[in-house]
């Protein structure tokens, strides 16, 4: 707990640890530098961490700065061991509509071992080319370019980011500069697997997708996925410490709306947050109707039914308005593209697999940064590519509009969810 804190303050800093200060076994705290894996073992040899030793309990030698303040900390730090920190003072970049982009979302595959009916058509979607898809040290690079203009939360999304084989060096790397919530969106199916190697990359959360508690039916929805995985996904991230741990719901008319209830039953028994999401039409043709979307009125009612919904202060940034059944330990999220519209609170961009940001998930202005970063483009040009990226934000998306139409965008695996 203390030790998240910590990281959160530090963070704030260019040269800091992967997890904050470390108990390193009673009355010695460690800080490692920016950069170390989290799974190297510990070695007071390695010239890679300092270790400051106090004579004191942990408690107590916390006790000597106050938590709130990153100056007093980090001028410890300073003086128990000549260590530089740059306070990084840049100012999170504001698009031209005056909101702060600190959240980068990136898609790092279009492959996935589901085929989810609202989301891909029944015979799969032609891959990208495998030489387009961006390497470990792209991303990371791309990541280090955003931090540096106040990106501070990713999530890593897809298709299915688990399949990806670097995924823990890609973790540890992305953690490494700076970035101080770091997420993914998972089908679950490898989950349980995975789940404590993903959090000592230094993986914070994770958002299950689950859109129904049956599992004949989740074997129909997802073409194929056992749903079994899916609850043991959940048990062993929440045994990593891999929390809170989100379940995302997307209500479908006919297929399983009549399950919304179940799910906000979910958070009365466990500390869990289950996220409504509204069915866009983006992607499979062949499941898209307008009839078949249900609105945020329709879904809350539903949710609603299993006990009185309390609203929970709007933590700002987020497209997720947040409410908690009284007196339930988990909590309820509606994220309501369609009926209510998040667009000017939005605080992200998006980067796909194929390495082209896109401002915006409902339009298809994109901006290509890998083909620059592979002809060798300078760190000067790269950053104005990502500052173009993030002025470019269109003010609101016309989903209204199109939501009378057919689906006309590129698929969710593609663009990433
Ligand atoms: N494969 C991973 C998964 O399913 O969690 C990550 C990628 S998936 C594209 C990310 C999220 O997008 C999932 O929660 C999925 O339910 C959601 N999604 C896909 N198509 C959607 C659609 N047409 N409308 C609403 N949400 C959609
Ligand atoms: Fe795959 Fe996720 Fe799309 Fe399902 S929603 S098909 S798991 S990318």
């Amino acid at each position: 707990m203390v030790v998240a804190d910590l990281g959160n303050i530090l963070g704030t800093y260019d040269v800091v640890l992967r997890e904050g200060f470390k108990n390193a076994g009673g009355d010695r705290i460690e800080v490692f530098r920016a950069g170390v894996s989290g799974s190297r073992p510990l070695c007071l040899d390695d010239p890679s961490y300092i270790a400051l030793v106090s004579d004191r309990k942990l408690d107590v030698a916390l006790q000597q700065f106050n938590l709130n303040d990153a100056e007093s900390i980090a001028a410890f730090i300073v003086e128990k061991t000549n260590m530089t920190l740059s306070n990084r003072s840049t100012e999170t970049l504001k698009d031209s509509f005056n909101r702060q982009i600190d959240y980068l979302r990136i898609s790092i595959t279009d492959s996935c071992n589901l085929k989810c009916i609202y989301c891909m058509p029944e015979k799969g979607l032609k891959r990208f080319d495998q030489s387009d898809i961006l390497t470990t040290d792209e991303i990371i690079g791309i990541v280090r370019i955003a931090a540096k203009y106040g990106v501070k939360k990713v999530r890593l999304t897809g298709g299915e980011p688990l399949l990806r084989k670097d995924i823990i060096p890609l973790i540890s790397g992305i953690k490494s500069m700076g970035i101080r919530d770091l997420s993914i969106t998972t089908n679950g199916q490898r989950l349980a697997e995975m789940a404590q190697q993903l959090k000592r990359a230094g993986l914070d959360r994770v958002n299950i997708s689950l859109d129904t508690l049956i599992a004949d039916r989740y074997r129909k929805i997802t073409r194929g996925g056992e749903i079994d995985r899916v609850w043991e996904g959940v048990r062993e991230s929440e045994r990593a410490g891999l929390s809170p741990v989100k379940i995302n719901m997307v209500p479908v008319r006919g297929i399983n709306d009549d399950e919304v209830s179940r799910f906000a039953a979910l958070t009365m028994y466990k500390d869990i947050h289950v996220r409504f999401i509204e069915f866009m039409p983006i992607g499979n043709r062949e499941t898209w109707k307008p009839d078949a979307y249900l609105g945020k009125d329709e879904i809350m009612a539903r949710a609603a039914s299993t006990g009185k919904l309390v609203l929970l202060p709007f933590k700002g940034g987020g497209p997720s308005r947040n409410y908690r059944i009284e007196g339930a330990p988990g909590m309820i999220g509606f994220i309501s593209a369609i009926s209510d519209c998040f667009c000017g609170s939005c605080n992200r961009l998006r980067l796909t697999a194929v390495g082209k940001f896109r401002p915006c998930l409902f339009s298809e202005i994109t901006v290509d940064i890998k083909t620059p970063l592979r002809n060798g483009a300078a760190d000067e040009e790269l950053e104005a590519l990502y500052r173009d990226a993030v002025l470019s934000k269109p003010a609101r998306h016309a989903l209204q509009e199109r939501a009378l139409f057919a689906p006309s965008l590129s698929p969710m695996s593609q663009i990433g969810g």
